[in-house]
């Protein structure tokens, strides 16, 4: 089992948050407990999901991302454009279009990420078809899925899919079509997992990108831009088939590369789907389709038009206004091999300690802890359920008394020994007391 270097794109404003404990509740990997009327995140717990994001009333959990202003340390900045950019715009503004607003904001070129994302489900085929392992293999182009299964379903981790993310190889086909160390290349993405992928790729030595812009970051910026330039002259930068924007939707990847799948979006349903593959319920699927945000990447934490929208934009536009077959941009095809470089490893974040005798020591503690408890999970201790409660209490991180039930057993107790104490004292100092 391996440790993380702890990095995550997730973040808390302190001074916003109110200490509600909503987020405790929503957290799917129990990474976030309250203390001192605060929240903080579990580092090595947190797999990106962004549920925080959405759920805290307050806005005190954030998704960090880069600004524009990055640009300008690179002489020749490029944006990769997320298939699920283009639904953000309705239909009837086409593709090329977007990306030349985008171009407009600084960058030197745009990349359709839906050309990786093609080149990912053509070497997925493949892998399907070669079927080195039982079915069903996992997608792997979510972030949050691999680091899912690398915390808490390790046994699935050779079912994932070892093919590169669309991301990366997008940003292998702009290093190879802009060589150079001036060169900047840009994720424009849907999600901050994506900022994490790049910090600590997952099957990979090294990534091929230099930042992460969220579509939020420039929206208001593309608006103006392309109400500015509403007569200006429209590029032919769009280079992918429709298959790969398909990617931006729930069922696109799936459909693009296998004809016997299933797919689940949202990460509650995505965790529900991996304990059904790992009791063995979907070995007739050849490929599980998994999108750890509702609506696949279209409800990305970044985004800023309602999911089911982005979908209806998607689908007004497709077929209707996708660019003209003859005139997609030819790019070059990315060098080497778009295989994982390097397995992705179990990470022992729910282990109680990494001395096995100590941890048995530890667990057989906190079950007695836990049979002492309320057992009704209200969070008020600050964890998420009366377990987390108690692995808090043997770990360090709570106290007992962090409990109001126990505390409140506690001070009774006392009082009851008080009264006691009173009911057995001598009279004279009974009444020297009163
Ligand atoms: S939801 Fe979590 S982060 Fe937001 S205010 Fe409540 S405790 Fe704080
Ligand atoms: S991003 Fe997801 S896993 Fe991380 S703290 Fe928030 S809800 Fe938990």
């Amino acid at each position: 089992m391996g440790k993380e270097e702890k990095h995550h794109s997730i973040y808390l404003d302190p001074d916003k948050c109110q200490g509600c404990t909503n987020c405790i509740k929503h957290c799917p990997a129990e990474a976030i407990r309250v203390s001192n009327g605060r929240a903080y995140i579990l580092d090595e717990r947190c797999i990106d999901c962004g549920q925080c994001v959405r759920i805290c009333p307050s806005h005190a959990k954030q998704a960090e991302s880069d600004s524009l202003g990055v640009l300008k340390k690179f002489a020749t900045p490029i944006a990769l454009v997320a298939p699920s950019f283009y639904g953000q715009f309705p239909g009837n503004i086409g593709i090329n279009t977007i990306l030349t607003a985008l171009k407009r904001l600084g960058f030197a070129d745009v990349i359709e990420v839906a050309q990786g994302a093609d080149l990912a489900a053509r070497a997925t085929e493949e892998f399907l078809a070669q079927k080195e392992r039982p079915y069903p293999y996992i997608t792997s182009s979510c972030p949050v899925v691999v680091r899912l299964i690398q915390n808490r379903f390790p046994s699935l981790l050779d079912n994932l899919v070892p093919v590169i993310s669309p991301m990366e190889i997008s940003a292998r086909i702009a290093r190879e079509l802009y060589p150079g160390e001036e060169v900047g290349v840009f994720f424009i993405s849907p999600c901050s997992a994506k900022l994490t992928a790049v910090r600590h790729p997952r099957g990979l030595e090294e990534s091929a990108l230099d930042g992460v812009i969220g579509f939020r970051d420039i929206y208001v910026n593309l608006k103006v831009e392309m109400a500015r330039n509403r007569e200006g002259e429209v590029e032919q930068l769009a280079s992918a088939p429709p298959s790969g924007r398909r990617w931006a939707r729930v069922g696109g990847e799936g459909e693009d590369s296998s004809t016997h799948f299933i797919s689940i979006d949202g990460i509650d349903r995505v965790a529900e789907g991996l304990e059904q593959i790992e009791n063995g319920n979907w070995d007739r699927f050849d490929l599980v389709e998994f999108m750890c945000c509702p609506g696949g990447c279209l409800g990305g934490p970044l985004t800023v038009t309602n999911p089911y929208e982005g979908a209806a934009n998607m689908k007004e536009r497709e077929g209707l206004n996708d660019p003209d077959p003859a005139r997609l941009r030819k790019l070059p095809t990315p060098p080497g091999e778009i295989r994982w470089e390097k397995a992705p490893e179990p990470l022992s974040v729910y282990q109680l300690d990494e001395d096995f005798s100590k941890a048995v020591v530890l667990m057989e503690k906190m079950e007695e802890i836990l049979a002492g408890l309320p057992g009704i999970d209200c969070g008020a201790c600050g964890a998420p359920t009366c377990q987390a409660f108690a692995e808090d209490i043997v770990t360090g991180r709570a106290d007992i008394n962090g409990c109001v039930f126990m505390l409140r057993d506690k001070i009774k107790g006392l009082t009851d020994q008080m009264v006691d104490l009173q009911r057995v004292m001598p009279p004279s100092f009974r009444k020297k007391e009163e």
